[in-house]
């Protein structure tokens, strides 16, 4: 069984027969694992090991996504990249990075899997990305090594406050992407450390049921390992870090005429193998 952490009234989750059904891990550990999930992204390898022993008398609550919180509820540092995909650079007149093109997104814009997303303005934008969750800290983490750091991947909403991102000359990314609810990320924390695939997974979004990005992840510039070798080269990775890495082209600032969310949108961002985050613009 694939690892998946989640989080329920605050409570770290594992996510079981086929998503259906949550067990609590503090309960079904006897107290072995914390009941924060921060504390249980630290010890990912043991709960990898733990998670292979549950059977189904431990099976507590039926897994309903609408009620689950935000899987990584208190990272010490949130990192997104920008560009990492051809054709969105392209899309947005921006020439192909050198290096990961960094900026923050500050962690009081975390949202829920199914969490409302207000918008503010008349340019607010969907990006779908997937999003890396650090287990294992470090700095100068080879890019041979880089997957034994990483707990496992997030479906992730990028969203971003267009007119905010370009209103300074250089413009910077930071804040116009950290307003109230920006980043959704979830359902759950998936382990990728079996998943051959996990750097060419298929990744989609759509607003009110019509597809808007669609892509293969094995499209990125930089992929996971180099991301995740890059920022520990600058900076200390920790345990339950969040990583976004870009979004793929489609992004209703590139359309023309660019199209923008509006109250009432419902953004639906899935990530195959790890599954989808369902966000209402209020
Ligand atoms: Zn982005």
């Amino acid at each position: 069984m694939t690892l998946r952490l989640a989080s329920l009234n605050g409570r770290a989750q594992l996510v079981v027969a086929d998503q259906d059904w949550l067990v609590d891990i503090e309960h079904a550990s006897n107290g072995r694992f914390s009941s924060d999930p921060m504390v249980c992204l630290s010890c990912w390898g043991e709960l990898r090991d733990f998670s292979r022993t549950i059977s189904d008398a431990m099976f507590s609550s039926r897994a309903d996504v609408a009620t689950l919180d935000c899987p990584v509820p208190r990272p010490r540092q949130m990192f997104a990249v920008g560009l990492n995909y051809k054709e969105h650079a392209r899309e947005m007149g921006s020439p192909l990075p050198a290096t990961p093109l960094t900026f923050a997104k500050f962690e009081s814009a975390l949202n829920t899997p199914t969490g409302d997303i207000p918008i503010v303005g008349e340019t607010c934008d969907y990006e779908a990305e997937t999003v890396i969750i650090i287990a294992v800290g470090g700095r100068d983490i080879a890019e041979s090594s880089a997957w034994e750091h990483v707990a496992g991947l997030c479906a992730g909403q990028d969203i971003s406050d267009r007119t905010l991102q370009y209103s300074g000359v250089p413009p910077q990314f930071s804040l116009g992407k950290s307003r109230k609810g920006f980043a959704p990320i979830g359902p759950w924390v998936c382990d990728m450390s079996e998943n051959k695939s996990r750097d060419a997974l298929r990744m989609t979004c759509t607003v009110n049921g019509e597809v808007r990005q669609q892509t293969s992840t094995d499209d990125m510039i930089f992929d996971a390992a180099q991301i995740v070798s890059y920022l520990s080269n600058i900076c200390e990775l920790f345990s339950g870090d969040i990583i976004f890495t870009g979004t793929p082209a489609g992004v209703g600032h590139g359309r023309k005429p660019p199209v923008y969310l509006k109250r009432g949108d419902e953004i639906v961002t899935t990530l195959e193998g790890v599954g989808s985050l369902r966000n209402r613009c209020v």
